[in-house]
């Protein structure tokens, strides 16, 4: 255990962020530097529990409680704590291919399943975890390790977000030779092209996936299966496959003026806005500008909050966010109790970028939309809302009753639907006749990742539906190992 009293002698710190205003005149990263005694004394606090509730990851009233990947956390806190950062990264390799992506970008259902979070703020688990591994980039610990022994079998991963990327890692290690299709120009899926880059420095995506070609994984990209190769040649070419392609359907919201111009999917606006920056720095143009305009997000989650923070770098005159669901309580209700995730209120980093230029917080709750308003030249001006109240109907559902009178115009001209993903594109499932479960998600039961075709397995939000960058990672590796078993007859992989 780290030190006895950690957790009476020191307070929760996280490093200090660029004040809002200037972090949004650029692209990068906000975090500033926090020095090594900080760090140790955060990772001191932590109690070393019996039952380190912090690693369990299970999934408790709808949501994940603990580490999905089982982190070794309470191991690293303690190697943290006595400066061993080169053991404290071994430990986290064990259980994570890519601890810099979750230690900047997991929500960290860690800390809200963390024991000291009974009595205490948690422990700063996720900043911890994103210092080892940044660390260990800095020192030059982490280098391509091919595998000492390649066993000659084939297999093919479709799709290049986490999921893909540590089914790929972990397949390689086991020796096997693998081939990434991404239908992208870049290798990360949401990695890449839907965190951006204040949040996820694509260089870091980059260096990782650098890494894994230097081990030995081959990358094809520009190449969407079911498209430019018939998803059939995966079963002609190769011993097994693995199908990693997200779940990128997004949800639309069919009202009245729908098809007015300035209307977009949050993913096309964040998209194209990821590629234009790492092609041109933005001078080619080839992006949805939000600059001088009055912007709604539709969609109070991660999706909502990236196309806030967003807009405000472009430049825009004013950004609203609108959430159909009621504020979350200031802290956990009764029913919300320790270890389930807390459903709590949360500024995230995008809501507080806009209080600090609009000075207020952008979102508006219990708000829903009942159509859009159009200028003369079919392109959007306004949006006419109104707010809702949350009542229970015959059936006991939960169900949004429109409040008379509360009906408001509100100015825009661009619009943002960031209100989640239905699914997972059918090109490939059905060329494949890969069975679906009843949301549309590739069939295939977990912990065991096969479909109902022999040699083709699935994973991640292709499986599961829209998740966490965390449950890809998980959900990678599992099928690894099941891949691997499936090739060989037996398996070594974690
Ligand atoms: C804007 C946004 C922000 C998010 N922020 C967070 C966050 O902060 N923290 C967090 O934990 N989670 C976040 N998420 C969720 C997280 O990114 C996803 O759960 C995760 O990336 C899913 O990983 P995946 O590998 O299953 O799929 P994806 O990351 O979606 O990758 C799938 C890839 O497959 C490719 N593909 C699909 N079909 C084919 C085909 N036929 N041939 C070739 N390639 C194909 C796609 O182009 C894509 O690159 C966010 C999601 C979005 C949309
Ligand atoms: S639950 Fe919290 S205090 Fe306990 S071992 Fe995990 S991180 Fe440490």
């Amino acid at each position: 255990m780290g030190k006895p009293t950690g957790f009476m002698e020191f307070s929760r710190e996280l490093p200090p962020e660029l004040a809002s205003l200037q972090r949004i005149r650029n692209w990068d990263e906000f975090h500033l530097p926090f020095d090594e005694p900080k760090l140790r004394s955060q990772g001191a606090r932590c109690m070393d529990c019996g039952t380190p509730f912090c690693h369990t990851g299970q999934v408790l009233a709808g949501a994940a409680s603990g580490c999905p990947i089982n982190n070794l956390i309470p191991e690293w806190n303690d190697l943290v704590y006595r400066g061993k950062w080169d053991e404290a990264l071994e430990r986290l390799h064990k259980t994570n291919n890519f601890p810099e992506f979750t230690g900047r970008v997991c929500p960290a259902p860690c800390e809200g399943a963390c024991v000291l979070g009974i009595i205490q703020p948690p422990v700063t688990i996720k900043n911890i975890e994103c210092a080892i591994a940044d660390r260990g980039w800095e020192n030059g610990w982490i280098v391509a390790q091919p595998p000492p022994v390649r066993t000659g079998k084939k297999v093919a991963v479709v799709g290049s977000g986490p999921a893909g990327l540590s089914c790929a890692a972990q397949l390689n290690h086991a020796g096997h030779l693998v081939t990434v299709y991404e239908r992208a120009n870049r290798i990360g899926g949401l990695l890449m092209y839907g965190i951006p880059n204040m949040k996820l420095d694509k260089s870091v995506v980059q260096r990782r996936v650098d890494l894994l070609a230097k081990e030995g994984v081959k990358f094809v990209t520009g190449c969407e299966v079911g498209r430019d190769l018939p998803a059939g040649k995966l079963l002609e070419d190769f011993d097994g496959s693995v199908l990693c392609g997200g779940a990128t359907k997004p949800r639309d919201l069919p009202v009245e003026g729908r098809n007015l111009k300035g209307i977009h999917f949050a993913m096309e606006f964040l998209t194209a806005n990821t590629k234009s920056l790492l092609d041109s720095a933005h001078k080619n143009g080839g992006y949805i500008s939000a600059k001088d305009k009055d912007v709604i997000v539709i969609g109070g989650g991660d999706t909502g909050t990236d196309c806030v923070g967003t807009s405000l770098r472009h430049g825009c005159r004013n950004v609203t966010q609108l959430e159909i669901l009621p504020k979350p309580p200031e802290s956990r209700p009764g029913d919300n109790p320790w270890p389930q995730w807390p459903r709590i209120f949360r500024v995230d980093y995008g809501q507080e970028e806009a209080a600090a230029v609009q000075g207020e917080d952008p979102r508006r709750y219990r708000t829903t939309v009942l159509r859009f308003v159009g200028d003369e030249h079919g392109h959007v001006k306004g949006v006419r809302t109104v707010l809702v109240d949350w009542q229970t109907d015959a059936q006991g559902r939960f169900t949004p009753v429109h409040v008379p009178g509360t009906e408001q115009t509100l100015s825009a001209q661009l619009i943002l639907l960031a209100m989640g993903f239905l699914g997972p594109e059918d090109t490939i499932l059905d060329q494949l006749e890969i069975t679906r479960d009843p949301r549309t998600n590739a069939k295939a039961e977990y912990g065991r990742f096969a479909t109902n075709v022999k040699g083709v397995f699935a994973a991640g939000d292709m499986r599961r539906g829209q998740s966490l960058v965390v449950w890809a990672i998980n959900e990678g590796r599992a099928a690894a190992r099941e891949v691997d078993r499936y090739l060989m007859g037996q398996t070594n992989l974690p």
